[in-house]
């Protein structure tokens, strides 16, 4: 695999210092796969949410959004396999008790267990294997054997008894909504086959290794988007929305030489087709998105196990049919991720190191930064004044604290785009020093352009 390790603990080192990320409960020690946003996160997150949706909602006559509940009845569960079958190969070290999946250990070894395959089938790869993974520092025998670990959240939801004996879960994947809702969407709005749901929201998994920082984590959120067609066009259209999200990645700002396709070999039983669309992070290659052909399987099952008919009634040819599902899964976290490591940049200026995110400019947590050159009143007022009217129109922070030079480095670690200084010659001038983050170069603004200025360099 290939490994940045030194860089990615930079990247996790400046997304705590600048209030990005932070990891759960700290104050009691932490709480393993689980993350927190802080300020300057949550504002990047909410522009990558924002983008998706106006690609995804915004944009298409043919797709309308939903906000479904985390909890739903068990019963979805149980007809999309989840209960029976939505689990990882669990392997525990007899003496330390840390768990390992058992096809991440086979996959750094470059061998693929599928999620077809039995468990006995697994462990017997692993034991013909042994040396390889030896080599890698694993030592089978000092594990127990592989065995198949349920990813579902449970809880209590509802339940008043002492025992839990009838739980719930926390959903899994946010698309199930998406699937029990499509009649009421379709009865209740004009959409006409093919047509999409699209949705973000919480997912919960109990992954055995959450690792790599926000890449895998228990709590997550998704941004999917189900296309419900005729089964002729199924593949015509999953080639489209292949190259639809393609295009919206680029869109937001990700390089395509940090992007690929990533074709599945092994399908699941109902699936047509499937790819990964994967992202160069820090520790190699791995899953961004997914945009899986599912055919019917799983409105099938969820009529199977209703009882309610989910067909669709061609009008044109008189036709009842199960419609078939194309799909884009997309974890917010990992997009997220996906943006850090590409904007992280160190560059010599003088005898300095500058650390600056270059992230693109449209999803930048700050656009524009006030800074007074000094805290003096006369200075104060008028950049208070200038930072109500900035923003309405820009996310913008107010800074008067420390040296200016701080002041730029400070927001050239949370990738602010432009930055304003008032100084003493705006009182009579009234025009301001626009810094660009990337070229480091100043313009002097008249105020009364400023917004003009602006919005036409975030367009
Ligand atoms: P992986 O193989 O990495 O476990 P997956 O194939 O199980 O992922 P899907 O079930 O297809 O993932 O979920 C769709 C998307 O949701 C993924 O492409 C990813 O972006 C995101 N995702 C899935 N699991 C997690 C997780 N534990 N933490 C963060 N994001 C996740």
């Amino acid at each position: 695999m290939e490994e940045n390790t030194d860089l990615f603990e930079k990247i996790i080192n400046l997304t705590k210092r600048r209030g990005f990320v932070y990891p759960s409960s700290e104050i009691y020690g932490g709480f393993g796969g689980v993350y927190d946003y802080g300020p300057m996160g949550v504002l990047l997150a909410n522009n990558i949410k924002n983008h998706w949706w106006k690609i995804m909602v915004q944009k298409r006559q043919d797709i309308v959004g939903l906000d479904s509940s985390i909890f739903m009845s068990p019963k979805i569960w149980m007809a999309s396999g989840h209960v029976g079958g939505f689990s990882d190969p669990l392997m525990e070290n007899k003496k330390t008790h840390e768990r390992v999946r058992a096809d991440h250990i086979l996959e750094d070894i470059g061998v693929i267990a599928d999620e077809k395959m039995s468990i006995d089938e697994i462990n017997n790869l692993l034991v013909s294997n042994k040396d390889a993974l030896k080599e890698k520092g694993i030592n089978i025998d000092d594990y127990t054997p592989a065995k198949k670990f349920n990813l579902l959240v449970e809880s209590n939801l509802g339940n008043f008894t002492d025992n839990n004996d009838e739980p719930v879960y926390l959903r899994g994947e946010t698309c199930q909504g998406i699937y029990v809702n499509y009649k009421n969407v379709f009865d209740t709005t004009n959409v006409k086959m093919p047509f999409g749901i699209a949705q973000i929201g919480k997912a919960f998994r109990n992954e055995i290794a959450a690792r790599q920082f926000i890449f895998r984590t228990r709590e997550f959120e998704q941004m999917e988007m189900q296309y419900f067609v005729k089964p002729d066009i199924e593949m015509s259209e999953y080639e489209k929305l292949k190259q639809y999200r393609w295009d919206a990645l680029i869109s937001l700002g990700l390089k395509p030489e940090n992007l690929k396709w990533h074709k599945h070999d092994n399908l699941v039983f109902y699936a047509k087709e499937a790819y990964d669309i994967e992202f160069k992070y820090p520790f190699g290659f791995k899953e961004l998105e997914g945009i899986h052909a599912r055919g019917n399987y799983d409105l099938t099952q969820h009529q199977n196990h209703s009882g309610q008919k989910l067909e669709y009634f061609d009008e044109e040819t008189k036709e009842h049919f199960i419609p078939h599902i194309i799909e884009s899964s997309i974890g917010v976290g990992r997009l997220f991720l996906a943006v850090l490591c590409q904007s992280y940049t160190e560059e010599a200026v003088g005898d300095e190191t500058r650390i600056v995110l270059k992230i693109p400019k449209n999803i930048a947590p700050i656009q524009v930064a006030i800074l007074p050159l000094s805290k003096k009143e006369e200075l104060s007022t008028p950049a208070n004044k200038l930072f109500q009217d900035l923003s309405d129109y820009f996310m913008c922070q107010y800074d008067e604290t420390q040296s200016i030079g701080k002041r730029y480095r400070r927001q050239d670690e949370i990738g602010t785009p432009y930055c304003i200084t008032y100084d003493f010659d705006s009182i009579n001038d009234n025009a301001v020093t626009v810094r660009d983050r990337d070229t480091m170069e100043q313009e002097r603004i008249p105020v009364s352009e400023l917004v003009n200025y602006l919005q036409a360099k975030f367009k």
